[in-house]
């Protein structure tokens, strides 16, 4: 089956979709994503994500490439040339082409948008969730701006590949204080030993994960009791449940931090709770 993508305007073969040696995006990373799953051909959260992309963008000061009612049509019809039920969706918007020169160009170039999908197999999630997956600790050497979704991702590049050198799933990044700020992509939480929830708070550096927050909302109806307080390395050591949640994981029991197990070494009773609060929601509200 071929599989297609959305460049400028045009679905093309991916194999001959391109963009421009000058783009911004690839000179200087200068471009955002955002990345939606897709459950029964429907965006996951969509409000959420289409939101973070219009307040990365501005915060870049781009424009923004088409209307969302014209993003959503490219979508859909770009889901349906590739035949995707279960997936992702990933976006992508660059500054545009420019000479390159450090400054942003001026007038601005027209932005780059390029669109990509991928079949997900939920199943082979669903078997790594009742697993549960390790993740080893980094130190979080990223810039000041980790709100802002850009494609800029080298340190997590490199913790990511650390971690899958440990056979881990994901690196949890530590801030100078010994705190945990996020995942190399992804959202870190922890059922402390009393028994909080907790997450790291958004007036840290980290990105406002999506799933993060339709999580916290969901909490709200279930009275759990939750902080974003941030944990230490120690704490998260010593926790009675772990996991992480993206939306490309949703949300994911963790059962091992280094070298330590979590618990009893099994995902969790609270984590495959909430991951599957999350999964029946996202589900439902996917538009
Ligand atoms: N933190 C980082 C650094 C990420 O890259 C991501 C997702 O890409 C997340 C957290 C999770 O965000 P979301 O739930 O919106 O996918």
């Amino acid at each position: 089956m071929s599989r297609y993508a959305y460049v400028n305007g045009r679905y093309l073969p991916q194999d001959q979709a391109s963009v421009n040696i000058e783009d911004r995006g690839f000179q200087f990373a200068d471009a955002v994503y955002e990345y939606f799953a897709v459950f029964d051909r429907k965006l996951a959260d969509a409000k959420g994500h289409f939101d973070r992309l219009d307040r990365s963008l501005s915060e870049l000061s781009m424009p923004q490439p088409m209307s969302r009612p014209a993003l959503r049509m490219v979508i859909g019809q770009l889901l349906r040339l590739n035949r995707i039920t279960d997936g992702a969706v990933y976006l992508q918007v660059s500054r545009g082409v420019a000479k390159r020169d450090h400054p942003f160009p001026d007038p601005a170039p027209l932005p780059t948008l390029v669109l990509t999908t991928k079949p997900v197999d939920f199943t082979a999630l669903d078997a790594k969730a009742a697993k549960g997956v390790s993740v080893i600790t980094q130190p979080d050497n990223r810039w000041g701006r980790c709100d802002i979704k850009t494609v800029g991702l080298l340190p997590n590049a490199i913790a990511k590949t650390r971690a899958k050198a440990a056979g881990a799933e994901e690196a949890w990044l530590v801030d100078d204080l010994g705190l945990v700020t996020e995942g190399a992509s992804t959202n870190a939480w922890i059922l402390d030993a009393s028994g909080t929830l907790r997450t790291r708070d958004t007036q840290a550096n980290i990105l406002h994960g999506i799933t993060r927050a339709t999580l916290i909302e969901h909490l709200k109806d279930q009275c759990i009791p939750f902080s974003e307080k941030p944990f230490t390395v120690e704490e998260a050591k010593q926790a009675r449940e772990a996991f992480l949640t993206a939306a490309s994981a949703f949300v994911l029991p963790i059962v091992k931090i280094d070298e330590v197990i979590i618990g009893n070494g099994r995902p969790g009773p609270l984590s495959l709770r909430l991951r599957s609060l999350y999964m029946d929601a996202a589900r439902r509200s996917a538009s």
